[in-house]
């Protein structure tokens, strides 16, 4: 399922199964998580620099294939100086120091991070995220819309036992960027929601987990989406104009609507902090500067570095995170990226390949 233009729906295609380059896998797709970042790329408010593309970077598949070679001439690994510089890192999946890659037939995983050079600042301090060269899945590197993916070894995850593909699926994106937003709340006690959608019901989970109280918030009147909230345990759930009834000592924005930020601004303790979850943001209105003073703080979450992946894929079997699903098959892609801007289900929807 190929995105060809800004608003259209994707397209229908068939392709040659894709040819691995050196340290790259063959990955037949089992299923693809919708993520709302593919309907701002639908709706050209993050540019698919280099269209046709297949979307999709919340791939749980198996290895079938690897390129041969271990790296073609200047492609940068990354050598920083001294060990363990940050952007060197080789044979994650089977872990240890130089391990090998990803076996065949072994299951893995493939996020939003796809490539990044290993030599920036950004790399070398533990911030791969905010590679200036970094390349990802499903909008530089064709995802997992498709029967088949190329990844680049270096940043598959292996898959965590006991999650059936389905229910991985929202794990790699979701839940990591989910899992990024939570520890940018530090210790916060209380913790607000905002957007109930697949990193939410995600989150509330780990949130819960660690002790916390957390306070979900919907779109107006959406009375299933705040029943669902309930029933993974949240301890109040309501409209997002609503005040809630304790001061938040943090909250996250997973909605795309800038209106939020000031509203999630007024429900702060002194010293809370709002975190922007999403990668695109209606514009923010302006506000008082009493919104802000008694060192509120407002941050966003830029993407993720392969170390939260470990961590949140290491934490979530533990917790345990239970994903739940819409699924749709492969060739209903366009459906489900409309019930996605609809609200049309709870969780998170999944492409079954
Ligand atoms: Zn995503
Ligand atoms: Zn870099």
């Amino acid at each position: 399922m190929v995105f060809e233009a800004v608003g259209e729906p994707l397209r229908e295609v068939t392709l040659p199964v894709p040819k691995p380059g050196p340290r790259q896998l063959l990955i037949r797709v089992h299923a693809c998580g919708v993520c709302r970042t593919d309907l701002h790329l639908l709706d050209g408010e993050v540019d698919v620099p280099a269209p046709p593309r297949v979307l999709g970077h919340q791939i749980v598949g198996t290895v079938v294939g690897r390129g041969e070679g271990d790296g073609a001439p200047g492609t940068v690994v990354g050598r920083g100086e001294g060990d363990g510089a940050p952007g060197r890192v080789v044979g994650r999946v089977e872990g240890g120091d130089g391990a090998p890659a990803p076996a065949d037939g072994s299951r893995v995983g493939v996020p939003w991070l796809g490539f990044t050079d290993g030599i920036c600042k950004f790399c070398r301090s533990g911030r791969e995220n905010l590679c200036p060269n970094a390349e990802f899945t499903g909008r530089d590197i064709d995802g997992g819309y498709a029967q088949y993916a190329v990844a680049d070894e270096r940043f598959c995850f292996p898959i965590p036992e006991g999650y059936p593909d389905l229910q991985a699926a929202p794990l790699l994106c979701a839940g990591l960027i989910g899992y990024r937003c939570l520890r940018m709340c530090g210790e916060a006690e209380r913790i607000g929601l905002y957007g109930f959608g697949a990193s939410a019901h995600i989150v509330s989970q780990v949130a819960k987990s660690q002790g916390r109280k957390v306070f979900a918030f919907t779109r107006e009147g959406d009375a299933a989406g705040q029943q669902f909230a309930r029933e993974l345990g949240v301890d109040w759930a309501g409209d997002s104009s609503q005040t809630p009834p304790e001061a938040l000592d943090a909250s996250i924005i997973f909605a795309p609507a800038g209106a939020l930020v000031p509203t999630a601004l007024a429900a702060l303790e002194p010293g809370g902090i709002v975190v922007c979850g999403g990668i695109h943001m209606s514009p923010i209105p302006t506000f008082d500067y009493d919104l802000l003073w008694h060192e509120h703080r407002i941050g966003s979450v830029a993407n993720l570095t392969r170390r939260d992946g470990e961590e949140f894929l290491d934490l979530a079997p533990k917790v345990p995170v239970t994903t739940h699903v819409t699924e749709y098959p492969l060739e209903n892609a366009n459906q489900a990226l409309e019930d996605l801007r609809g609200g049309r289900f709870t969780g998170a929807a999944v492409l079954v390949v």
